[in-house]
C-alpha cells in the first residue's frame, strides 16, 4: 500500500498564531519540529498497518517546513516550491490514500484556530462548482481526479468536522479544541502523537479492508470560483483568459481538476499583485 500524507501547518499540535507558522519568527523554530513529530506520527500509524510506500508533501507556505533530519526514514519528502502539484506533490494513480496533516478550516469558520483558504491576505471564499470549500476540497478533488480517497486527518475540532461533512466518515485526530481564530485548548505533544499514529493505523487497516469513503470526484466541467477580499484583487485575477468576473468573484470553467487546481493557484498569485 502507497499512502500520501499531505500536510500543512495551522492544524499542528499547538499551533494557535500566525507567529508559529511564519518562517522568520522565532516561535516558527518550535512549531516545525512539531510537525515534523506530528507528521512522523501518521507514518509509523501507517507503516505500523501495513504501507510500504508513504510518500510526504510538505504544504506549508514555501513547502519548506519539514525538518528532513528527523523525519522517519521509512518516508521520502516532497519538498520546495513551486511543485506541479503544490499541497498534493506525490499524487498519482499509484497511490491508494491520501492523510491530511496539520490541516485548518476554511476562511470564515468559527471557532477554527488561523482559518483561512490558501491565502489569508486575498482569498474569502472558494466553490467547487455550487460546493463552499477550504484547501482540504481542493486537495481532495484532486486526489478524486486519480481516483485517491482521502482515510485521515488531523487538526482542530472545526477542520476535523469540515472534512468528515464533505468527504464522509475519516478517521480524524483533533489535536485541539479551537474557541476563536487565535485560542485553542491543546493537548500535548505525548497524547497528540499517540491520537494521530492510532487514526493513521486505522485508516490504512479500513483502506485494506476497503472501508474508507468513496474518492471525492466532481461532476465535470469544473468551475472553481474564487471571491476576493478587494476588487483590484479581481482585477488582477480577471487577467487570465476565459475567467468570468461578478463582484469580487471570479470563476473558470475547466475540463479536469488538475486544471482547476492550476487556475486557482494562478488566480490568487496573481491577485497578490
Ligand atoms: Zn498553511
Amino acid at each position: 500500500m502507497k499512502i500520501l500524507i499531505a500536510t500543512d501547518m495551522e492544524g499542528i499540535t499547538g499551533v494557535t498564531t500566525w507567529d508559529q507558522v511564519t518562517p522568520g519568527h522565532a516561535e516558527y523554530a518550535r512549531f516545525r519540529k512539531h510537525m515534523t513529530e506530528d507528521v512522523n506520527a501518521a507514518i509509523r500509524g501507517a507503516s505500523d498497518a501495513g504501507a510500504e510506500d508513504v510518500i510526504i508533501a510538505d504544504g506549508h507556505w514555501n513547502g519548506s517546513n519539514i525538518l528532513i533530519e528527523e523525519l522517519d526514514p521509512r518516508a521520502r519528502l516532497n519538498t520546495g516550491s513551486p511543485s506541479p502539484f503544490s499541497m498534493m506533490e506525490g499524487i498519482g494513480e499509484n497511490i491508494d490514500g491520501v492523510m491530511f496533516i496539520g490541516y485548518h478550516a476554511r476562511n470564515g469558520s468559527p471557532n477554527a484556530i488561523l482559518d483561512h483558504t490558501w491565502s489569508s491576505r486575498t482569498v474569502a471564499n472558494v466553490w467547487l462548482n455550487d460546493i463552499l470549500t477550504g484547501e482540504y476540497g481542493l486537495n481532495a478533488a484532486v486526489a478524486g481526479q486519480f481516483g485517491v480517497p482521502v482515510i485521515m486527518v488531523s487538526g482542530d475540532q472545526t477542520a476535523c468536522a469540515q472534512v468528515t461533512e464533505l468527504l464522509g466518515d475519516v478517521e480524524t485526530a483533533i489535536v485541539k479544541q479551537a474557541s476563536s481564530r487565535f485560542a485553542a485548548e491543546c493537548l500535548a505533544p505525548d497524547v497528540t502523537r499517540e491520537m494521530i499514529c492510532m487514526s493513521a493505523e486505522r485508516a490504512v487497516q479500513r483502506l485494506a479492508h476497503g472501508d474508507v469513503p468513496e474518492p471525492f470526484v466532481l461532476d465535470t466541467p469544473i468551475t472553481v470560483t474564487v471571491e476576493f477580499f478587494t476588487s483590484d484583487m479581481a482585477d488582477r485575477a480577471t487577467r487570465i483568459p476565459f475567467t468570468k468576473r461578478e463582484g469580487t468573484r471570479v470563476s473558470m470553467t475547466v475540463q479536469e481538476m488538475a486544471s482547476a487546481y492550476n487556475g486557482f493557484r494562478a488566480m490568487v498569485m496573481l491577485a497578490l499583485g
